[in-house]
C-alpha cells in the first residue's frame, strides 16, 4: 500500500470505528472541520491529560488557565494578527482551485529534495562499503543538475518571502512550471494576501456591535492574563503559564484530513523569563519537548527538528518538531524565543505597565518569553497514523490493529462472557464493576469471540478479558493482549494490578 492509499484506508477506519466523523455530515460536511466521536473524544483526552500532567503536575513553577475564546479586539491589533496574520493565496483559473503560493513552492522544493535523496539511496545500493555520500553529492551530475535547480529556486524564494514580494512568488510558480495537480495547467491568478481570522459582531444592535475575532491561537489569553496569574498566584520567574483550548483559523488549503483544520485545538504554554537567558530556555524546551514526545513510544526516528531560517520579526530562535505523517515529515509543534515582544506590545497598546519586579535583580522589566505550541488533532493524527496497521496472521487472514501506546488507547479492557448465558454474563459485569473506577472499559457479549477480538484491535484496546464456564469455578480469566495476541490465565483479583502496569499514564510521566 502507498502511503497515499494507507492515509485513506486511515480516514475511514476512523470514521468506521467511531473515531473521527466529518462534521455535518447529514448536510455533506464542512470543509476541513471535523466532530471526535466516541473512541477519538477519549484517545483525544488521553493525550490532553498526558500534556496538562506533564506541564503542570511536573514543573511546580507551571500552573493552567482557561481563558474565552472571544476577547477584546485590541488585543488581535497588538498581537499582529489584524495586520499580518496573512497567507498568501492563488487560483488556478481552470480547475478554480485555490492554493497557498508558498506551500506550491515549499512542496515543489520538497520533489527536487526528494529526487536528490533518491539518487544518493541508488548510489549507496551501486557502491555498497565503498559508499562516500559527500563524494557522490559533490561529483555525481544528476545530484549536481538538482542541487543547482534546488538552489536557484530555494534562493529567490527566500528572497521574495523577506520581501513580501508577491508578484515574485507567482513568478517562481510559472518560471518553474508549477501546475495544478487538479487541472494540470499553470494559468494562474495573481497572488494576494489573506487574512486568516474569523470574524463575528458582539452586541445586539447592529449600530452598537463591534467586530469580534474567534482567537487564531490560545497564547494571547496567557500573556494578557500574566499580570492576573502571576500576583494571583505569587508566581516567580521563572514561570509558565499552560493552556488547552480551541483556536480557529480561515486556512485556505484544507484537505489533509486533521492535520489542518479550520477549528482545532492547541496546548500552549508561555514560559516567563529573565531577559538573556532566553537561548538557554529554549535550548531547554526543545529537549524537554523531544523528550515528551519520544517517550510516548512511537519511535525517535519519526521525529525531527526543523530550526527555522526565517524569523518572525519578534522572535531570535524558533524550530519545529516534526513527525514522519504518512505525507511526509511535517510541523507538529511549533517552539519560539518571542523575546518581551508580546507582553511590550500589550502594554502599549493597554495603557497597561506589564513588568516583573526581580527581588533578586533588585528591578523591573518586562519578562522574555519561550513558548510551545502544539496541536492536539495533529498529535491525535500522529498517533493514529503510526498506530494503524494491517498483519498477515499464519491462518492467512489480515487483521486490522490499532498499535496505540497503551496510556492513550481510547478503552484500556475490554470484557467478554464467552456465551450469553449460564452465569457468565453477570460474572463479566461484576468484573467490569471492578475495573471501571479505574480503566475505560467495554463490555460485549455479541458475535463470537473471534469477531469481538478483532473488533478491539481495530479500536486499539491493549486487553480483552474473556469470562468462560472455567472462571465460575476457579475464578480465573483469560487475558489477551493486542500486539502479541498471547493469552494467559489470570485470577480475576490480580487483573486490576496487571492493566494498571501498563495503561496508567502516570508511568509515562514517571520517564520524563
Ligand atoms: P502551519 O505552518 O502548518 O500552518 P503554523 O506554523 O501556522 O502551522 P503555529 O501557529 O505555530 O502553526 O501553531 C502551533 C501548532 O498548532 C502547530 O504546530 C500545529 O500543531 C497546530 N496547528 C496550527 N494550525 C493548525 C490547523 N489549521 N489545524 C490543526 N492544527 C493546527
Amino acid at each position: 500500500m502507498t502511503q497515499d492509499e494507507l492515509f485513506k484506508v486511515l480516514v475511514a477506519h476512523c470514521k468506521e470505528y467511531g473515531f473521527i466523523f466529518p462534521s455535518s455530515e447529514i448536510y455533506d460536511g464542512l470543509a476541513a472541520v471535523y466532530d471526535y466521536g466516541q473512541m477519538g473524544v477519549e484517545l483525544k483526552n488521553n493525550i490532553k491529560q498526558y500534556w496538562w500532567n506533564a506541564m503542570t503536575r511536573l514543573n511546580e513553577n507551571i500552573v493552567g488557565i482557561d481563558s474565552c475564546i472571544f476577547m477584546h479586539p485590541r488585543i488581535w491589533e497588538a498581537s499582529g494578527h489584524v495586520g499580518a496574520f496573512n497567507d498568501p493565496l492563488i487560483d488556478n483559473k481552470d480547475s478554480k482551485k485555490r492554493y497557498r503560493a508558498d506551500v506550491l513552492i515549499e512542496d515543489f522544493l520538497g520533489k527536487i529534495e526528494e529526487k536528490i535523496n533518491k539518487e544518493v539511496e541508488k548510489g549507496r545500493k551501486r557502491f555498497g562499503e565503498a559508499f562516500d555520500e559527500a563524494q557522490f553529492r559533490a561529483t555525481n551530475p544528476n545530484v549536481l543538475r538538482e542541487q543547482a535547480k534546488y538552489d536557484e529556486v530555494h534562493g529567490r524564494y527566500k528572497k521574495a518571502e523577506d520581501a513580501n514580494d508577491l508578484a515574485e512568488y507567482r513568478q517562481i510558480i510559472i518560471d518553474n512550471n508549477i501546475v495544478c495537480p487538479i487541472s494540470g495547467t499553470c494559468n494562474w491568478t495573481d497572488v494576494r494576501q489573506f487574512n486568516l481570522m474569523f470574524q463575528t459582531s458582539m452586541g445586539s444592535t447592529a449600530e452598537g456591535a463591534s467586530t469580534i475575532y474567534l482567537r487564531p491561537e490560545t497564547a494571547q489569553g496567557i500573556f494578557v492574563n500574566y499580570l492576573n496569574v502571576q500576583k494571583t498566584g505569587r508566581m516567580k520567574i521563572p514561570f509558565g503559564i499552560a493552556q488547552i483550548g480551541k483556536a480557529f483559523r480561515n486556512e485556505i488549503v484544507a484537505r489533509q484530513f486533521i492535520f489542518r483544520m479550520r477549528e482545532f485545538e492547541q496546548m500552549e504554554m508561555q514560559f516567563f523569563i529573565k531577559p538573556g537567558t532566553e537561548l538557554e530556555w529554549f535550548k531547554k524546551w526543545k529537549e524537554q519537548r523531544m523528550k515528551w514526545h519520544v517517550n510516548i513510544g512511537m519511535g525517535a526516528e519519526n521525529y525531527r527538528f526543523h530550526d527555522h531560517e526565517k524569523l518572525a520579526h519578534y522572535a531570535n530562535a524558533a524550530t519545529d518538531i516534526e513527525f514522519q505523517f504518512p505525507f511526509g515529515f511535517k510541523e507538529l509543534e511549533g517552539i519560539h524565543s518571542r523575546t518581551n515582544w508580546d507582553l511590550g506590545r500589550h502594554q502599549q497598546y493597554s495603557g497597561r505597565k506589564i513588568e516583573y519586579f526581580d527581588p533578586e535583580e533588585g528591578a523591573a522589566y518586562t519578562p522574555y518569553v519561550v513558548e510551545t505550541s502544539i496541536g492536539v488533532d495533529r498529535m491525535v493524527l500522529a498517533v493514529l497514523s503510526h498506530s494503524y496497521k494491517e498483519e498477515k496472521l499464519d491462518n492467512g487472514e489480515t487483521r486490522v490493529v490499532l498499535s496505540i501506546p497503551a496510556p492513550l488507547a481510547p478503552v484500556k479492557a475490554a470484557v467478554l462472557p464467552l456465551v450469553k448465558k449460564d452465569g457468565l454474563p453477570e460474572l463479566a459485569q461484576k468484573v467490569m464493576d471492578q475495573l471501571k473506577f479505574d480503566f475505560n472499559c467495554q463490555y460485549e457479549e455479541k458475535d463470537s469471540i473471534g469477531k469481538r477480538y478483532r473488533r478491539q484491535d481495530a479500536i486499539g484496546t491493549p486487553y480483552c478479558i474473556t469470562v468462560d464456564h472455567q472462571s465460575l469455578e476457579d475464578g480465573c480469566v483469560t487475558v489477551r493482549e493486542r500486539d502479541t495476541m498471547s493469552q494467559e490465565r489470570v485470577p480475576i483479583t490480580e487483573l486490576r494490578a496487571l492493566i494498571d502496569k501498563r495503561v496508567n499514564l502516570n508511568n509515562l510521566l514517571r520517564n520524563l
